[in-house]
């Protein structure tokens, strides 16, 4: 099973901020470290009022499928 079929969709962070995958005004959500890691992570999104799941790899971040 290869561990890249469970991530999503890849989110750009940029200067160590995930940005809205929905927004295209780059609407910072969240910090994260170069290193972090993290499953499923629910941020949600005052700009476009949606609520985003986020699987974060090594400082790299992806949409977290739904179930
Ligand atoms: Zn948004």
């Amino acid at each position: 099973m290869k561990a890249q079929g469970k991530y999503g969709k890849m989110i750009p962070v940029q200067d160590g901020w995930i940005t809205c995958p929905n927004c295209r005004r780059n609407k910072r959500l969240k910090r994260i470290s170069p290193d972090e890691s993290a499953e499923r992570v629910g941020v949600f999104c005052r700009d476009c009022k949606t609520e985003v799941f986020l699987t974060i790899h090594q400082g790299q971040c992806y949409e977290s499928r739904s179930q």
